[in-house]
């Protein structure tokens, strides 16, 4: 699939958020928040669900969250050839949730919530076809690592098959944690420091031009 049919695909599933109502959420929720970013992203950003201005506006985390979340990715960096950094935003990657309409009073998404909506996220994973998944969060890291506890594996990536690939994931705090407690957001802003060579050992690392063009 070449990027325009990535982004026609990415677009049909946001018009399919719009009118799902597999589970109960979207009877309170204002819009539907599928996610955005890149079609060809290389990594993907998986939080947990819309908050009260994503819910608003229907972009992924455009609150204070949000703010967090830019100010960690403008600190990952990357050699392209000739020794060059990539500097990144969320224009290059795709960041999206686990649950896509808001949850009433933000409260945690249930089980059965979860597994209502777990179709589009994986879905967009197919069609992206990222090479490294972020996720931000228990609730993000528990669809791939169910056995795993933040606190101890937070900022240590780990390969596992997913959809019949290998994929990595890099289970991290979620921004809103890091809004409310100062050491969590120093492990954030430690692991983010990681990701930049972990893309360049990835055996994809070929900078795209939108990349180059930022240095
Ligand atoms: S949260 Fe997910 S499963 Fe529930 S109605 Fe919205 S899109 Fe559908």
């Amino acid at each position: 699939m070449n990027s325009v049919q990535k982004k026609q695909e990415l677009q049909k599933i946001a018009q399919e958020v719009e009118k799902c109502q597999q589970c109960s959420l979207y009877k309170r929720a204002t819009r539907g928040v599928s996610g955005e970013g890149n079609p060809d992203a290389r990594m993907m950003f998986i939080g947990e669900g819309p908050g009260y201005w994503e819910d608003q506006k229907g972009i992924p985390f455009c609150g204070a969250a949000g703010k967090i979340l830019d100010e960690l990715l403008s600190t990952i960096g990357g050699s392209a050839s000739g020794g060059q950094l990539i500097k990144f935003d969320r224009r290059e990657v795709f960041i999206g949730n686990v649950i896509k309409h808001r949850p009433p009073d933000n409260r945690d998404p249930l089980p059965q919530e979860i597994e209502a909506c777990r179709s589009w996220l994986d879905k967009q994973i197919e069609i992206i076809n990222p090479e490294i998944i972020v996720t931000l969060g228990r609730f993000s890291m528990a669809k791939f690592l169910p056995e795993a506890k933040i606190s101890r594996i937070h900022g240590q990536p780990q390969t596992i098959d997913f959809q019949g690939k290998k994929l990595v994931i890099m289970p991290m705090y979620h921004p809103a944690a890091g809004l409310r407690r100062g050491e969590i957001l120093e492990d954030l802003r430690k692991d983010f420091l990681k990701l930049g060579k972990l893309l360049e050992s990835s055996s994809k690392l070929e900078p795209s031009r939108e990349q180059l063009s930022l240095i």
